[in-house]
């Protein structure tokens, strides 16, 4: 499934208009539909008291998208010092603000303690020590290794760089209260696009088993459980979306019975980026060159600068040439940008309705991880961002890259170190 039927219905009519007000690429999110799914998530989890979901800044980190988040009481999930910046602008503050790092250095640190702190998020054992102020609060990331086989995007937790070991559990939580903390949570991740639920319903059980164990061992309540991000979304029109429910449902029975047997149970947060926007927002590109050789290319005026996915991952977006709908007559096309790297094609071998010079492509899914990801190799810059509100009109919400753009960095004070 492809974006929204009704994204689709609000956008499509506009956006020849769109293009010629703004000129192409674009990527645009639509703020309906955001808000929406914020919306179900909460409903989804109402049952477990404390529920509240951090957004991973990383996938779509955009101020205004971020108001949003804000506006929906949700947390931001950082993972660098920009990341805390932006969130503390957006108006997060203290404990709205998880700062899950990895490899982390000193400046990090006190960024994340800065303006009145943030939920830390340790990833190592090691950093313990490290940690210049420490706080009363403070969460490990778990690394489940042999116990759990990771999927396909984030791979096999073993090989995974991230969070402490099983064998490291019990000591680290010892470790931090030696170091003073007194409130405690306990995260992981360890999944990335994943719509089967039963995954995260097993990372759920997993963590309130890890709780429960050191509780008994070192007298920790844990105060929240983050099961981080990772719930996947149906890129293709055959894919079957995650069952949201169903899920809730489950995770829900698992704290329900924790308090039972505990008489307490922890909250529950969630870090969820993809899932939040990943389906609201599309990247509208212009074809302006058409070539036959052993295969046809459509080229278009975008190319893997504003989206990473499918040249890094191989990953499958959908695409859709506006004022084109019917299918019944296709041609067999590779779109292509105009990165020398090969890889730099948003579809390979795609049956599409024909395409002329000019025609507007819209690729979808681009709300998470695609912007974001995007670089500058080869003088390709990134393109602009537009919100469409939910009121029909278009919003600039991130400019394009120019030129000057590029060339800032090379700016500067001459600084020679004189040889010996
Ligand atoms: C990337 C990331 C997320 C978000 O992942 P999604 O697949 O977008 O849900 C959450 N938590 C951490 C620690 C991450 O690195």
């Amino acid at each position: 499934m492809p974006i929204s039927q009704s994204f689709q219905d609000r956008l499509f009519p506009i956006t020849d208009d769109i293009a010629k007000h703004y000129g192409t690429p674009f990527h645009i999110y639509d703020e309906a539909g955001i808000r929406a799914t914020g919306e179900e998530l909460k409903k989804a989890f109402s049952g477990i008291e404390g529920f509240r979901e951090y957004y991973a800044v990383k996938a779509l980190p955009n101020p205004r998208i971020l108001e949003l988040m804000q506006e929906l009481d949700f947390g931001f999930d950082c993972s660098s010092i920009p990341e805390l910046i932006m969130s503390r602008d957006a108006g997060g503050s203290g404990e709205d603000i998880m700062f899950t790092s990895n490899n982390t250095t000193e400046d990090e640190f006190l960024a994340a303690a800065a303006e009145g702190g943030s939920i830390l998020n340790l990833d190592d054992i090691s950093l313990i020590a490290k940690v210049p102020v420490f706080p009363e609060l403070v969460c490990f990331r778990y690394n489940p290794g042999p116990r759990r086989t990771g999927n396909i995007i984030i791979g096999n937790p073993v090989e995974a760089k991230y969070g402490i070991s099983h064998e490291q559990v019990i000591s680290a939580y010892k470790m931090a209260m030696e170091r003073g903390a007194k409130r405690f949570g306990l995260h992981t991740m360890v999944a990335s696009n994943e719509r089967d639920y039963s995954y995260i319903v097993e990372t759920a059980r997993m963590l309130l088993q890890i709780s429960a164990m050191v509780e008994d061992e070192l007298g920790i309540r844990f105060e929240f459980l983050n099961i981080g991000g990772g719930l996947g979304i149906p890129y293709k029109p055959e894919d079957s979306p995650l069952d949201l429910d169903a899920m809730a449902k489950e995770i829900t029975e698992l704290f329900n019975d924790f308090k039972s047997e505990h008489g307490y149970a922890p909250r529950m947060y969630m870090e969820s980026g993809r899932w939040i926007t990943g389906p609201h927002g599309a990247l509208v590109t212009r074809a302006i060159n058409h070539k036959s050789i052993y295969r046809q290319y459509v080229g278009v005026d975008a190319c893997m600068s504003s989206l990473m996915r499918p040249a890094l991952y191989d990953a499958y977006h959908h695409v859709d040439v506006i004022g084109k709908s019917d299918r019944t007559k296709s041609e067999t096309y590779d779109i292509a940008g105009s990165l020398c790297e090969n890889n730099d094609k948003f579809a390979v071998q795609r049956d599409l309705p024909p395409i002329h010079e000019g025609d507007l492509l819209v690729i979808h899914d681009t709300g998470a991880h695609g912007h974001a990801m995007g670089f500058q190799y080869n003088g390709r810059l990134r393109p602009k961002e537009l919100l469409l509100r939910t009121d029909g009109s278009v919003e600039l919400i991130r400019r394009a890259e120019t030129n000057e753009d590029y060339f800032q960095t090379l700016s500067f004070e001459e600084n020679v170190l004189p040889a010996k």
